[in-house]
């Protein structure tokens, strides 16, 4: 059976004047005209039509890094215990001596405007960076500026700072020899112990202090700096007396002297301390043969 045939075309114009009479004794003047779309250009292919906007998850964009004290790399904080390998630093960097003393003034002028801590802030008169030169044997490293700190600027200048003099000097050594500092920068209110997130928020100041002071060896006075330095909650009765490492440093762990000003015969443990730390820093024990 044969296709029917499609309408000839003049019965299509036919067709379509009659609708349109229809239309107009309806009372429809006028058509919509619908314009022709132009045809695709052949060359270059029309560009893939956007996609529906739908809900997508948050680019992934990774943090800057935490800002520094100063424009140094970003520092690791960790710090090895018990002679775990030392976590070397993030970046390399070799400073000259001079670069190191500006770079700690620089910190020292950062530290001076911190306001991380706000009791510590409210508390303060100012902020007590550290002292001593550079690139020393000895660093020691107390827990945090007290009363009479908090009022020179200098850590260790009360009564627990004449009696680290008298160790320092036991050791055969002079204070101008060494370099001081603290864990945290700040007086805490009636000279209480640095909370977790005080000495937190002052570990980057320390680190990079380090970095740039870099003490051959360090020694930490009292709970709160070994604890601090070391990042360990053992204690420091446990502690005291043992090498431990900062960052590839020799720490020898001992008392604080305003310990020492309370009970006097653990005088004798710290001397024990003094001089096992003599001994590896290769110096005479005085009044020792
Ligand atoms: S203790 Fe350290 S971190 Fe806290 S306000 Fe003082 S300088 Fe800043």
């Amino acid at each position: 059976m044969s296709e029917p045939l499609p309408p000839e075309q003049p019965d299509l114009a036919r067709q379509a004047r009659q609708h349109l009479a229809s239309l107009k004794s309806a009372g429809i003047e006028f058509l919509p005209f619908a314009k022709q779309a132009a045809p695709p250009p052949a060359t270059p292919p029309a560009a893939p039509a956007p996609a529906p906007r739908v809900a997508t998850p948050p680019v992934s964009v990774p943090a800057p890094p935490k800002p520094a004290p100063t424009s140094e790399p970003a520092v690791i904080a960790a710090t090895a215990l018990f002679n775990e390998p030392a976590i070397a630093a993030a970046t390399e960097e070799v400073l000259s001596p001079d670069q190191r003393r500006q770079e700690l003034t620089v910190l020292a002028e950062r530290v001076k405007s911190c306001t991380r801590c706000d009791e510590l802030v409210a508390n303060r008169s100012r902020t007590v960076f550290g002292v001593g030169p550079i690139s020393p044997d000895l660093c020691f490293i107390g827990e945090a500026p007290g009363m009479d700190e908090d009022r020179k600027g200098e850590p260790f200048v009360g009564a627990a700072g004449q009696l680290l003099n008298r160790i320092i000097a036991a050791c055969g050594l002079k204070r101008e020899e060494v370099y001081i500092a603290n864990i945290c920068k700040c007086r805490p209110p009636q000279n209480r112990t640095p909370l977790p997130p005080e000495a937190a928020n002052c570990r980057e100041y320390l680190d990079r202090q380090l970095e740039l002071v870099k003490p051959k060896f360090i020694c930490t006075l009292g709970a709160c700096a070994t604890q601090n330095l070391l990042q360990t909650r053992i204690g420091i009765m446990k502690l005291r007396g043992s090498w431990q490492e900062y960052r590839g440093i020799p720490v020898m762990c001992t008392l604080h002297p305003s310990y020492l000003l309370h009970v006097p015969e653990a005088k004798k443990d710290v001397w024990d301390d003094m001089k096992k730390l003599l001994q590896r820093m290769g110096r005479p024990i005085p009044g020792q043969k």
